[in-house]
């Protein structure tokens, strides 16, 4: 089975969950599978060198689960983009939306520098307004958007064609496209 069947064989759909018309991907079977997990990371990691990375970002919270473990096993600073009000010191904010709401992201001032490249991570990119919110904290901040690394893109929503307006020179990859 190559990868993308793999996800597919354990990713589970539930229709209507947050909200009606929202059919969400649950990758906790994932999570709870070590094999598929680890396979999924390995994919990650060898875009992530591809792309000369200097820091992960990952967004509050599922973008933990994956960003966390692709840093350690580059050896590369992790940091969190969450939501707001959680994050202590100076802080670069931004408002984006959702799929299913409106909401503002974080980072901490301190951790964006002008010579770091900047792989930005989640678990599902949908319209790509989070991610878009976090690409404009790093470009605000004065650093470069290396590229965005997703485990699932829903397609019909075209969310990478926000993120490559914003950031053309940053690729976007997905591990399962739907
Ligand atoms: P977006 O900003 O629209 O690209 O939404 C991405 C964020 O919302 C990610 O952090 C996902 O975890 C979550 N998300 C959005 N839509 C879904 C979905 N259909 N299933 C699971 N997670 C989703």
């Amino acid at each position: 089975m190559n990868i993308q069947q793999e996800l597919l064989s354990v990713l589970k759909d539930y229709p209507d969950f947050p909200k009606a018309g929202i059919i969400f991907k649950d990758i906790c079977p994932m999570l709870s599978n070590p094999a598929v997990f680890k396979r999924v990371m390995r994919h990650m990691a060898e875009h992530a060198a591809d792309c000369k990375a200097t820091h992960i970002i990952g967004m509050e919270s599922r973008g933990f689960l994956f960003g966390m473990p692709l840093a350690a096993e580059l050896g590369l600073p992790f940091i969190p983009a969450r939501k707001a009000g959680k994050l202590p010191g100076e802080v670069l904010k931004q408002s984006y939306t959702l799929e299913y709401g409106i909401d503002h992201v974080e980072i901490q001032k301190s951790s964006v520098h002008a010579d770091g490249r900047y792989l930005i991570v989640d678990d599902v990119i949908a319209t790509g307004g989070t991610a878009a919110a976090v690409a404009q904290l790093v470009q605000t901040g004065g650093g470069t958007v290396a590229g965005f690394s997703f485990v699932i893109e829903l397609s019909f929503l075209n969310g990478r064609r926000q993120l490559q307006d914003l950031s053309p020179k940053a690729g976007v990859y997905s591990l399962l496209t739907l």
